[in-house]
């Protein structure tokens, strides 16, 4: 049995033709999933009982399961946390914006990048997701708002990179007008820093934006942090960068957590800033979200303001992220392992 959440439109037109039935049934089948949301194919009443029945006898609907949503009493953000097949589960964070509606969705079920603060991270990765599976927690998130998701950001538990081919498919998946027609200026893609990867996304030639998890302005301190910084300097990730804004003509995003005392500093500021001067880009502060099994602190608001004031007399542009959810447990994993620790008791 197949995931036809896996399935391209061209896949699955060459599965119908093999399968003796008209390509044109593969649009069919697909309004079906994405845009009637309609997840059982005795329920698609414009087919017939022979292509039902082989459909049933080849694929499922990769719909997860929904195992827990929390709201949060702060914002208007949720935490899912889903269930796949094979039983493990994922997470990902809704956030209802007056613009629109965002997901913040994960590609792999744990990760094996190691970064010291992140709670994905502590028990290694366990698989890579599918694009499917990727695909399914936004339509999941849909059924969920019982509204459209118009912003997707790959910023869940995984690194997209260490998954890129099925990433890959997932983009055309998303963006395709027979699927979920997510425009791709409205995705973004964060990665620790896997060089040669930004490359070659870089050559797809796609609109997405690039998010960069930077946390520190020198490879020393990025290397007490983060271990990918042993493998890939600075310098590399911001020529890869300078060639991704070349080719696409995008502003890249650079994503820092401002932990208390270690990459937090006015010195630290200064030289991020003179770091990313001159270069099509734009900062997002994001205050660290503690996590219990690391000593990790959040910078105090005042230092906060302080770091994006010095950013902004640069020249560099900055946001902070909005702290959204810190009450679910909406920092990468957190809720993922709380799960997991609750069940093995
Ligand atoms: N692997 C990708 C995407 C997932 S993490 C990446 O590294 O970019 C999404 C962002 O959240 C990254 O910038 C990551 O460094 C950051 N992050 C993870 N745990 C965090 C925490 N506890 N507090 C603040 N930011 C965190």
């Amino acid at each position: 049995m197949k995931n036809i959440l896996d399935f391209s439109l061209t896949e699955l037109q060459q599965w119908m033709k093999d399968n003796g039935e008209g390509a044109f049934r593969a649009k069919q089948v697909m309004e079906w999933i994405y845009k009637k949301e309609i997840w059982s194919f005795e329920d698609m009443t414009n087919l017939s009982k022979s292509l039902i029945s082989k459909l049933n006898n080849n694929f499922y609907i990769g719909i997860p399961e929904v195992v827990e949503v929390s709201k949060s009493e702060k914002d208007d953000t949720q935490k899912i946390l889903l269930g796949l097949k094979d039983g493990n589960v994922i997470e990902a964070v809704l956030m209802r914006y007056k613009h629109g509606n965002s997901i913040c969705i994960s590609t792999q079920v744990g990760c094996r990048m190691g970064c010291r603060f992140c709670a994905s991270t502590l028990e290694g990765m366990v698989r890579n997701l599918t694009a499917g599976e990727i695909l399914s927690q936004i339509m999941i998130g849909q059924k969920i708002l019982e509204d459209r998701i118009s912003n997707v950001v790959l910023m869940g538990s995984g690194e997209p990179f260490d998954n890129f081919d099925n990433v890959m498919k997932f983009l055309l998946l998303v963006n395709a007008d027979y699927g979920l027609n997510i425009g791709q200026r409205h995705i973004t893609l964060s990665t620790c820093g896997i060089v040669p990867k930004i490359y070659e996304l870089a050559d797809k030639g796609m609109q997405i934006t690039l998010a960069i998890s930077l946390h520190a302005f020198s490879d020393e301190k990025r290397r007490e942090i983060m271990p990918i910084a042993n493998k890939y300097m600075i310098k590399e990730i911001l020529d890869a960068c300078r060639y991704y804004i070349e080719k696409t003509n995008r502003r890249v995003t650079f994503e820092y957590s401002l932990v208390k005392d270690i990459n937090d500093s006015k010195e630290d500021a200064k030289a991020l800033s003179q770091l990313l001067k001159g270069l099509l880009c734009h900062v997002n502060l994001i205050p660290v979200n503690e996590v219990k099994e690391n000593n990790f602190k959040k910078s105090s608001k005042k230092t906060i303001e302080d770091f994006a004031n010095i950013l902004k007399n640069y020249g560099v542009e900055v946001t902070v992220r909005r702290e959204m959810g810190s009450d679910i447990n909406a920092a990468c994993g957190q809720l993922r392992r709380n799960y997991i620790k609750s069940q093995s008791k």
